[in-house]
């Protein structure tokens, strides 16, 4: 889950991070009234789950409390990047002398955390990450004492008059990331001011949802007006949906079976003027009835659905469990559901899944063997060339 930066504010003062004073503010009086508390000038900023909104002009400077509220006014309901902005936060302006970036993340590819920094942040970091990789400084870490903290430091090459404060910042920033189990923690841009102190400008916070368990204060964090509605639906349903934005819905039984459906369904939709999954489901090992019409509802519920690809492999679940559970779901779900199911069943028990299949003839089931064949058949169903 990602955080707001106002979310990711308030937990990097509860671990002792500098960053400047602050008001939320929802309406353009409200910013105003902020702006009468926190002294001027002041920043108004776009609260929305997405970089770069400097750029799209969703960050701007007001000095004094009726331009703030002209410039909330301005950024509340704009849309950047999809997303809208319901929230603005108010923080006391800095007079920025240099503009750095620091980060530590999951490397999940390398099985370690990564500590990232640079003297030269601010909006153009992915730039410089691209086009000067040696000016973004990348440390594996398992832990950050202040000895590493100042590794770090001295790596990517910090002035000496901030060294100090840096290292501090970034041992916090660790004690952040591990207390809350966090995959991701930056700071971009992190500002030494003009008076010589270093603050935390901007702060983006993903906290690991397996780790949600240990944390239920996380739970107040989610915000359900920004989450995707179908997505949300199936949280509330406990199922293991990611919306994606193709046209062939997916359900299948084991995560790994499913992340190859989609893979063959991407390459199968190449022949079929490139359609692509539009989701995946996972619908777990024990596929009952309820689970399977759960799963269709949400799916044919997505209006970029335009065929379902349900494939399963029997194992402790077989493949006659199965067929009942998709048999009985199209019942649960009678006229509601419209959209041509291809289904694939393999492994324990497949031939009396497919005899129930074909005995119950339903007429949006189409049963396929093989699981090429299916997603092809799939493919074309959504390709509306059929
Ligand atoms: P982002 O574009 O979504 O990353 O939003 P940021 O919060 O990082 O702000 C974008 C840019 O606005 C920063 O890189 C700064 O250059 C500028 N900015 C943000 N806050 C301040 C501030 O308090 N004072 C000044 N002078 N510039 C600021
Ligand atoms: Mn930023």
């Amino acid at each position: 889950m990602d955080l707001y930066e106002h979310q990711a504010r308030d937990l990097f003062v509860a671990h002792g991070v500098p960053v400047p004073r602050g008001v939320l503010a929802t309406t353009p009086a409200g910013a105003r009234g902020a702006a009468e508390l926190l002294g001027l000038p002041v920043v108004v900023k776009a609260q929305v789950k997405t970089g770069g909104r400097g750029k799209a002009g969703g960050v701007k400077l007001a000095r004094t409390p009726p331009e703030a509220q002209a410039v909330a006014d301005s950024i509340l309901g704009l849309d950047i990047k999809g997303h809208r902005v319901r929230e603005v936060l108010v923080v006391e302006a800095s007079a920025i002398a240099e503009e750095y970036y620091v980060a530590f993340l999951l490397d999940r590819a390398n099985r370690t955390f990564l500590a990232m920094a640079s003297v030269a942040g601010g909006m153009d970091i992915e730039q410089v990450a691209a086009t000067r990789p040696d000016a973004l400084v990348r440390l594996p870490v398992t832990d950050v004492d202040l000895a590493k903290a100042h590794e770090i430091v001295t790596a990517a090459k910090f002035p000496p008059e901030v060294a100090d404060q840096v290292a501090d910042v970034l041992v916090k920033l660790w004690r952040a990331f591990v207390a809350e189990d966090a995959t991701l923690v930056e700071v971009n841009p992190l500002v030494r001011t003009e008076d010589g102190s270093v603050v935390a400008l901007d702060g983006k916070v993903t906290l690991d949802g397996n780790a949600a368990y240990r944390h239920p204060g996380h739970a107040s964090l989610a915000d359900r007006r920004a989450e995707n509605p179908l997505e949300a639906e199936a949280k509330d349903r406990g199922l293991n949906y990611v919306k994606l934005d193709g046209q062939v819905g997916v359900i299948g039984n084991g995560a790994g079976l499913v992340m190859s459906t989609l893979d063959v369904v991407a390459r199968a939709g190449e022949a079929h003027g490139g359609v692509r999954p539009a989701n995946f489901l996972d619908i777990g090992g024990g596929a009952s009835a309820t689970v399977m019409a759960d799963g269709l509802d949400v799916i044919l519920n997505d209006p970029d659905v335009r065929s379902v690809f349900v494939n399963v492999f029997g194992g402790i679940t077989a493949c006659d469990a199965v067929a009942d559970g998709i048999v009985r779901a199209l019942d649960v779900l009678g006229p509601t559901a419209t959209k041509p199911l291809v289904v694939r069943l393999d492994g324990n028990n497949v031939a009396e899944g497919r005899r129930i299949l074909a005995e119950a003839d339903h007429p949006l089931v189409t049963v396929v063997d093989t699981m090429d064949d299916a997603a092809d058949r799939a493919a074309r169903l959504a390709s509306r060339e059929v």
